[in-house]
């Protein structure tokens, strides 16, 4: 993509309405602008990271055995009625009146509608396990949306939901997707601890929180260091073993590791002084195994291998795929900018030239970015007529992993910069082994 024709709108001031750093630097790098409280359209920058950050979790789903959707974003009020939740739900729920005044609303969440899908069209033992998910906009009424993407009002979601027979299939299907989501947070290169979750209506074991370190984190947390060692994926790990995925399980839940609801000081005085990590963090996935709540409530029931009716155990797993773009920038950032993991970055490389009048450099840029482009490198090339210095400082706040700088100096001897953006180191090579280096 050539700057001069894309749409990438950078602010020089930075903007005075945002608190955090990653709000300031997705409004500065335009990323974003806010259209209605907690509400943002996202500019081309933006929406390629969230593109990124959707298709990583998507494939992690799918490598999980989980099956894509797609559940409408309003739903109607009759159907929170089946569950009790319409009335439990409270302000946060945006309740809308279509023009014959039935009652809708704009879905915060899909328990309610997943279920009553089964409900209607699953009728046997067969059928099951099943995991479904979607990834959809939600909305909710938050009283306090700020932080920009990280609480707004309207956010995009991945949202799972697990049917199984019994308790013991619930379970696996939960250690299915806890792996699921180490996987997929491992991938997008942060570090997201599974944290105990405050146990939900039915109680029990089985709620996790994905937290994100970082010093504007909402909750305070507790965990660990033996967390930052694992490798998730594991070559022997598979999702067909259950004995593993047990074991998996075994082991995040005996590695420390809470929030402040859930902290428990006599487990935490066992963690070894050295290993014990604490600070902030940010949520970025929830999961959450809640037994027959929702099938009991409305209904759902199939018939069992001897014939007697079951109520099928569910569990439902979110990740917060907007929230992530801010929480990654918060966890990836230094003074000039945005720092993006290489999976997750807008573009792998930025081609800046120093001196768009040099003729020999245009034609120089000019080829790199065609040869790049066509060994599929996504490249953002800055070919605007703008002093050399505007456009790194640019190409550091958007925060590409590479840049390639090229002046009249270094084409005039065959060469060109190339600038690590996390590292900050540069290095001078020829156009050819540039090249070569990027497309590997
Ligand atoms: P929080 O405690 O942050 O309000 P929650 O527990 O209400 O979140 P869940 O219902 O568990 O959220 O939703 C799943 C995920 O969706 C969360 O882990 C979070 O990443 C994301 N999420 C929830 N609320 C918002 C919001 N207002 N803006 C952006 N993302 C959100
Ligand atoms: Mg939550």
């Amino acid at each position: 993509m050539r700057v001069s024709r894309c749409f990438l709108p950078v602010l020089k001031e930075s903007p005075s309405d945002a608190q955090i750093v990653s709000h300031k630097l997705m409004l500065r790098a335009g990323l974003v602008r806010q259209t209605a409280a907690g509400i943002y359209a996202w500019l081309p920058l933006g929406f390629r990271v969230l593109k990124k950050i959707e298709q990583i979790v998507r494939e992690e789903q799918d490598r999980a055995g989980a099956i894509e959707m797609l559940m409408p974003t309003l739903q109607p009020a009759e159907l929170w009625r089946t569950s009790g939740r319409y009335d439990a739900y409270g302000p946060e729920m945006l309740r809308i009146r279509d023009r014959h005044d039935r009652e809708m609303l704009y879905g915060p969440t899909n328990e309610e509608m997943l279920t009553a899908i089964f409900r209607d069209d699953v009728k046997s033992y067969r059928d099951l396990p099943r995991t479904l998910y979607h990834i959809q906009w939600k909305f909710r009424d938050e009283v306090r949306p700020r932080f920009g993407v990280m609480r707004g009002r309207e956010f995009l979601m991945k949202d799972a939901y697990s049917f199984d027979l019994d308790e013991g299939g619930a379970r696996l299907s939960y250690y299915t997707q806890l792996l699921a989501y180490l996987r997929t947070f491992q991938r997008m290169g942060i570090q997201a601890v599974p944290m105990k979750a405050a146990s939900g209506p039915i109680g029990g074991d089985l709620s996790h929180e994905f937290i994100v370190l970082a010093p504007t984190g909402e909750s305070e947390v507790f965990y660990d260091s033996a967390f930052e060692q694992i490798d998730w994926n594991r070559a022997d790990l598979d999702y067909s073993d259950e004995a593993g995925l047990h074991g998996l399980f075994e082991q995040v839940s005996s590695t420390y590791a809470a929030t402040d609801e859930t902290h428990d000081q006599a487990l935490w005085a066992k963690v070894p002084d050295e290993r014990r990590r604490t600070g902030r963090g940010i949520e970025v996935g929830h999961i959450f195994n809640f037994g027959q709540l929702y099938s009991e409530k409305m209904g759902l029931k199939v018939s069992g291998s001897d014939g007697s009716m079951v109520t099928p155990h569910m569990g439902s797993y979110g990740v917060g795929v907007s929230r992530l773009v801010g929480a990654i920038i918060e966890a990836s950032h230094d003074d000039n900018g945005i720092v993006w993991p290489e999976a997750v970055a807008p573009w792998r490389v930025g081609l800046v030239t120093m001196r768009a009048d040099d003729e020999p450099t245009l034609v120089a840029a000019d080829r790199l970015y065609a040869d790049l482009t066509a060994a599929g490198v996504e490249t953002l090339y800055d070919d605007r007529d703008e002093r050399g210095g505007v456009k790194l400082g640019s190409m550091d706040l958007i925060g590409l992993p590479w840049q390639v700088i090229l002046g009249p100096r270094g084409i005039a001897c065959g060469t060109v910069e190339l600038k690590n953006r996390r590292t900050g180191e540069r290095e001078e090579l020829s156009l050819d082994s540039a090249f070569a280096r990027l497309a590997a």
